[in-house]
């Protein structure tokens, strides 16, 4: 929710994620040093009329008048809930935006911004390679409904120029692109979107929107590059522990209502009882966490970069990383520090796709079987160290022909570095090189 501008700007971000706002109209729980988990999926309202203004007043924060003044009206959680608004406070602050609406799940945040922001015989611009999911829901469901995707390779400006058409409504993407890491520039696609919309309608304008997921607010902050929203997996890294799903959109204030009035309707809300660790453990701990991370993600990719079997390894935060004078311009943290993640790709040597992509499966296998300190599992951004094989698991969704294409390496293997001792993971890593060859 908003508000943000009254965190006190005398303090540091690692601080503001674990107070929050520091009187939350949201709930009155003033002698609880932490905020109460809501267990109640529908709300007590003392009079018939209480029950009409709590009606009234839901997604109406543009006319109303006092709503931000005082503990809002709560009638059913579907509508909101303590426990997921103060959570959405506090989001908005971690990515800078005006206002947070959470979803259960990353993909329900993603499906009902663009569902929000689209109708029938508009269209997206989307860089060409996405989350398996997120590239299912454009190609797979978006047709039914005469919203059409242009892919196209955001890296390159130009392309992007030739692609906008009377019907763009979106340019959608990630960075760094999952799984293979490579960066969009954030400030190049919002100039020649600025410079489309000087031209347009204010019904017809072209949004730019972020998955931020795999940098999470930590590593990079894309609404102050310019983006219109960020969408992100609070499954990921901001919960950071595996323990919860979720999913956030942070944005505009004008798009607040919209959104809660879309999840309301399409019922995708977060469960109190998800939002709670969320909110107490995850996002406080972040920037710990993330710090620590980044710092066995560089330790780590340094050794497979010099390790003579490995074929290449991708990882912002390398010098011999293509766009590295880029990822030190977008990827920062909050005290303004280099902050290039916890992800990394590789692959290892191999003469051909297919034998590449064996050796990869081989490395996986023997990791998944002896490996202390690293677990084959999707997601990401946990304290947890985690391996898996886009070709084949997350990426699947996209043919192999085009994922070749598309530079995703058949062989490719993706790893989420967590908070082990980094020697401990190189010593698992190493073992299962010298196992495999
Ligand atoms: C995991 C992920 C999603 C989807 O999030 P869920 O919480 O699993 O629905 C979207 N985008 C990216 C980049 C992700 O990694």
């Amino acid at each position: 929710m908003k508000g943000n501008s009254k965190v006190k700007s005398r303090y540091s971000m690692c601080t503001k994620l674990i107070y929050g706002k520091p009187v939350s109209k949201k709930w009155d729980y003033d002698h609880h040093v932490i905020p109460p988990i809501s267990s109640s999926s529908t709300f007590r309202l003392d009079t018939a009329q209480r029950g009409a203004q709590g009606f009234a007043e839901f997604a109406h924060h543009h006319d109303g008048t006092a709503i931000e003044s005082r503990a809002p009206i709560y009638i059913y959680d579907r509508l909101g809930e303590p426990n997921k608004e103060l959570l959405e406070e506090n989001l908005a602050v971690a990515e800078h935006g005006e206002i947070a609406v959470t979803f259960s799940t990353g993909m329900a945040a993603i499906s009902a911004l663009l569902g929000s922001l689209t109708g029938i015989g508009d269209e997206i611009i989307a860089h060409n390679i996405l989350y398996g999911c997120t590239y299912s829901l454009l190609t797979n469901w978006y047709p039914r409904y005469k919203i059409s995707t242009h892919f196209t390779d955001l890296k390159n400006p130009h392309l992007l120029m030739k692609a906008i058409t009377e019907r763009s409504r979106i340019v959608y993407f990630e960075t760094p692109v999952n799984p293979t890491l490579e960066l969009i520039d954030i400030e190049a696609v919002v100039d020649i979107v600025r410079k489309v919309n000087k031209h347009r309608k204010s019904t017809r304008k072209i949004y730019v929107v972020i998955d931020n997921t795999f940098a999470s607010p930590f590593c990079q902050r894309p609404l102050e590059h310019g983006a219109d929203f960020v969408v992100a997996s609070l499954t990921k890294a901001i919960c950071g522990f595996g323990t919860d799903m979720g999913g956030v959109v942070v944005g505009p204030e004008w798009s607040y209502d919209l959104l809660l009035l879309y999840r309301k309707d399409f019922g995708g809300a977060l469960a109190a009882k998800s939002a709670w660790p969320i909110l107490v453990y995850g996002l406080p701990s972040l920037p710990t966490r993330m710090k620590q991370q980044i710092e066995n993600a560089a330790v780590i990719a340094a050794f497979l970069e010099n390790d003579p079997r490995i074929r290449f390894v991708s990882y912002p935060g390398l010098t011999s990383f293509p766009q590295y004078d880029l990822a030190q311009r977008q990827m920062r943290d909050y005290e303004g520090n280099f902050a290039p993640g916890s992800l990394l790709y590789l692959s290892l040597k191999g003469k051909t796709p297919r034998a590449r992509h064996e050796k990869g499966e081989r490395f996986i296998n023997y990791l998944a079987h002896n490996a202390y300190t690293i677990t084959l599992a999707v997601s990401l951004g946990h304290i947890r160290t985690l391996v898996e094989h886009p070709s084949s698991m997350t990426h699947a969704a996209i043919p192999l022909d085009e994922q070749i294409k598309k530079g995703i390496d058949p062989g490719g293997i993706r790893l989420s570095v967590g908070l082990e001792k980094a020697g401990d993971i190189i010593h698992d890593l190493a073992t299962a090189l010298d196992h495999i060859d």
